[in-house]
């Protein structure tokens, strides 16, 4: 609003400006030189009104700007005619453009009043030169004018450029300082072709007014060149889908935030948690619609001295320049705070979260790689710790590397079998046994220490690397399994299936060799499989969830909730199981909304036949009202946390004594 206010008092005291100047110019309209040669300031002003109703449109920051091509005609008229004139062709001209178009009435008196204060600066050079005197006598046209007709054009571009900059810059919200230096360079190649054709329609006008009409053809050929050096420069810098700039973009203009090495700038990176699933379970227009409007809903926080990019596929960054570590924290909470209400895409109504994390120059970093490096190492530590917003921390730079960094290095820890498994168990709410043991992925990174599955397998998913790591945990748990069965332990392995590991057909071959091999029967092991890995490719994830289960392998449907399938599909697929998200099991305290929808997704999954198992219990006293609603199981790290094997063993061995105890007092 106060954006809106800025730009309307700025333009109409420019209006004002330029309509006084209009006014007090008028009444000394000199008409002589007209009369002189009126076939000149009929060509030359027929040209000012073609090459004005000719804008090149210029897509920059998600609008259109124009630019006019008739600087060299009212240069030319301005010479030939003098100011009365040149004024009077060119408002004609404008109001023509502004009418043709639609303009606002404010708008239009806004240019009209710019282009009389360009032109005014531009007679007011050739005043100080002395040159007036020349003006409406173009004959003969010598070299020795040049230099003065082209300081004169240089005035009329620098206060045209200025006026209407600085109204576009205070339109958009964005810094005049930063409006021009982004577009300097731009401005100048563009407007320089017109400034240097100026004195070429002048002495061609000098030799014979007749000739100008073949202006007409390299006016029309700059207009194409510019709209189309305009149109690729746009698509090299910024992004198709959003308009917003892109990763070099983004990377230049942090560069140039800090160049001086003076001042402060932050850096923010975003990304969506679970977008994949939008993609996978909607399809690609669904997740198209969702990063527009996110993208808008960005834009939408950003102050006058801060710019957003997409970086590629969900992943946005903000740069804020002059902003500190508490602005950073702010801007943040603003950004999560506006991605909060709910997306409405084409009558699908979906909350997104969103996880950002935050690099402060020259604190964190002193040049744009360290920044959006440290930046996306605190993302992973929001991601990692489940909370919206994590500055960069260097306590945890060694817990949350790269995603980029390790993708070498995960190759070859599958290989050589670094990778390992933590068991989690799972506790039998009728009978008080553990009845299964989830397998959940662990990286003891050489140099990196452990590493949880948030921080690498995105990562092994992008990179194809998915389906050697599931194949390792599938192995490494069904061996396990075979050593605690042999110890008496006689548990369900739960094990975790991606997408892409899903709807490969070869998948139960490989489960039913891994389970030959480690000599473990089919009922033994369990999959759990998310409702967007079975709907990334329906027909395929339900013909090898068929073949599974008639193999006897069971199926769980992992964070039951959090996606978006249909119900009616689920049901008719071979499950088993469906697990409770945990986001809905930690927030279950009596009469909380979450609580209805935990007891409602029992009763659910009671109807269709299912299984109903409560994860991220991690209040033993939920284990009451749970067992009540007749809940099948839980997990939770208030039953156990996930643990080594060595660990979970002797746990696993008092557990089932424990339990014997139970069943001999029951006795
Ligand atoms: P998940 O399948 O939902 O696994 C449960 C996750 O919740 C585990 O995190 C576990 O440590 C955590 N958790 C268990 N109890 C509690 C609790 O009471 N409170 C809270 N806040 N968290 C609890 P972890 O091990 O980091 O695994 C994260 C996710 O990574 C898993 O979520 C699963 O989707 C995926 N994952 C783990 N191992 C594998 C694997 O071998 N293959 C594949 N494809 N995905 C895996
Ligand atoms: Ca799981
Ligand atoms: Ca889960």
């Amino acid at each position: 609003m106060t954006r809106l206010i800025g730009t309307r008092t700025y333009c109409a005291a420019v209006t004002v400006a330029g309509l006084g100047l209009l006014a007090l110019v008028v009444p000394s309209f000199d008409a002589a030189p007209v009369a002189r040669s009126p076939i000149t300031f009929v060509l030359l002003s027929l040209g000012v009104v073609f090459a004005e109703t000719l804008p090149v449109k210029i897509p920059r920051r998600g609008e259109e700007e124009e630019i006019t091509l008739s600087t060299s005609f009212v240069m030319a008229l301005l010479l030939a005619c003098g100011l009365g004139p040149a004024l009077l062709t060119q408002g004609l001209a404008c109001v023509i453009q502004d009418v043709i178009t639609r303009k606002p009435w404010w708008r239009a008196a806004f240019n009209l009043a710019q282009y009389s204060l360009s032109l005014a600066a531009a007679y007011g050079v050739l005043w100080l030169l002395d040159d007036t005197a020349h003006l409406g006598s173009l004959h003969p046209f010598s070299g020795r004018q040049l230099p003065d007709i082209l300081l004169c054009a240089v005035a009329f571009f620098i206060v045209n450029t200025v006026l209407v900059g600085t109204a576009i810059s205070l339109y958009q919200g964005v810094s005049i300082r930063r409006y021009f230096r982004m577009d300097i360079m731009f401005v100048i190649t563009t407007a320089g072709v017109l400034l240097l054709l100026a004195p070429i329609v002048i002495a061609t006008t000098a030799y014979s007014p007749l000739l100008i009409p073949l202006f007409a053809a390299p006016t029309l050929a700059i207009h194409r060149a510019l709209w189309a050096g305009a149109r690729s420069a746009h698509a090299a810098r910024h992004d198709s889908l959003t308009g917003l700039p892109n990763r070099p973009a983004f990377h230049d203009a942090v560069r140039s935030a800090i160049k001086d090495g003076q001042g402060h700038a932050v850096v923010l990176l975003m990304d969506l948690d679970r977008f994949k699933d939008v993609n996978d379970t909607l399809g690609h227009h669904y997740g198209d619609l969702l990063l527009e409007q996110v993208a808008t809903r960005l834009r939408d926080q950003l102050g006058p001295n801060d710019q957003v990019a997409r970086l590629g596929g969900d992943e946005f960054a903000i740069l804020s320049e002059g902003s500190g570590r508490d602005a950073a924290m702010s801007i943040a909470r603003r950004i999560a705070d506006a991605l909060r209400p709910p997306f409405e895409l084409d009558q699908i109504v979906m909350d997104v979260q969103a996880s950002i994390g935050i690099a402060v120059y020259p604190e964190d970093g002193a040049d744009g790689e360290t920044l959006l490096q440290r930046a996306d190492v605190a993302m992973y530590r929001a991601k990692e710790t489940r909370v919206d917003i994590a500055p960069y921390d260097e306590r945890h730079d060694h817990h949350s590397p790269s995603k980029l960094a390790l993708s070498a290095d995960l190759r070859t820890a599958i290989a050589d079998k670094e990778i390992v498994a933590w068991y989690q168990p799972e506790l039998e709410l009728s009978s008080g046994e553990i009845f299964a043991v989830e397998a959940l992925v662990r990286w003891p990174h050489t140099r990196l220490g452990m590493l949880a599955p948030g921080a690498f397998l995105e990562m092994a998913e992008h990179t194809n690397m998915i389906k050697p790591l599931t194949q390792r945990v599938l192995e490494t748990a069904l061996e396990q399994l075979r050593q605690w069965s042999d110890l008496g332990i006689d548990v369900v392995m739960a094990v975790n299936v991606s997408t892409a590991v899903l709807i490969d057909e070869r998948f139960t071959e490989s489960v039913m060799d891994a389970l030959a091999r480690a000599g473990v029967s089919p009922h033994r092991l369990k999959l759990e499989v998310t409702e967007s890995t079975l709907m990334a490719d329906p027909t395929v994830a339900r013909s090898v969830l068929q073949d599974l289960h008639g193999a006897g392998v069971e199926i769980s449907i992992d964070d039951f909730g959090t996606g978006y399938s249909s119900l009616a599909y689920l049901a008719d697929l071979p499950v088993s199981e469906v697990k409770i998200d945990r986001s809905f099991v930690r927030r279950m305290a009596e009469g909380s909304k979450e609580a209805i929808i935990v007891n409602s997704t029992i009763d659910l999954a009671h109807h269709l036949g299912l299984r109903a198992v409560a994860e991220g219990v991690e209040d033993l006293d939920l284990l009451v009202p749970l067992a009540d609603r007749g809940c099948e199981a839980a997990q939770g790290y208030a039953i156990c946390r996930p643990k080594t094997a060595e660990e979970l063993t002797p746990w696993l061995l008092s557990a089932r004594e424990l339990g014997r105890a139970e069943e001999m007092t029951a006795a």
